[in-house]
């Protein structure tokens, strides 16, 4: 994918402020963040969307997830106090859902008040 932003960061070719890392995931800060908290957490292998990643690799599609609570835990939104301020998980997808690159991402955003419905 030469042409794929996301596989670029994942190669190295453009930087990426890194928060978190795997063998297949990696998890960085959006450039332009809408919360104080503002990660997108990627599988290092090009899948355009959720879904097509869950037909060919449902196991690295977990692996998603359960690092952008990896990441959400080490940004103060899960906590073991009791406390739980939480975190929106979210995967535009398709042009009219906003999604800008066609390389899977799941948006991470916490660190103030998100409301719902969203826009
Ligand atoms: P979406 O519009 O849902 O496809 O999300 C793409 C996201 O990628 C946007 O929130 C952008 O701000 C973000 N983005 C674009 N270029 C970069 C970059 N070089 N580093 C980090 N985030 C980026
Ligand atoms: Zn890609």
């Amino acid at each position: 994918m030469p042409d794929c932003l996301f596989c670029r960061m994942v190669a190295g070719e453009v930087p990426a402020d890194v928060v978190h890392r795997t063998d297949r995931v990696l998890a960085f800060r959006d450039i332009n963040p809408q919360a104080p908290t503002h990660v997108l957490v990627i599988p290092r292998d090009h899948h355009p969307t959720a879904a097509a990643l869950a037909t060919a690799d449902p196991g690295l599609l977990a692996e998603v997830v359960t690092a952008a609570n990896t990441v959400a835990r080490q940004e103060g939104l899960v906590t073991d106090d009791g406390t739980q301020p939480g975190y929106r998980l979210v995967t535009n997808t398709g042009p009219g859902a906003g999604q800008s690159v066609d390389h899977l991402h799941f948006h991470l955003l916490g660190g103030r008040g998100l409301g719902w419905p969203p826009g």
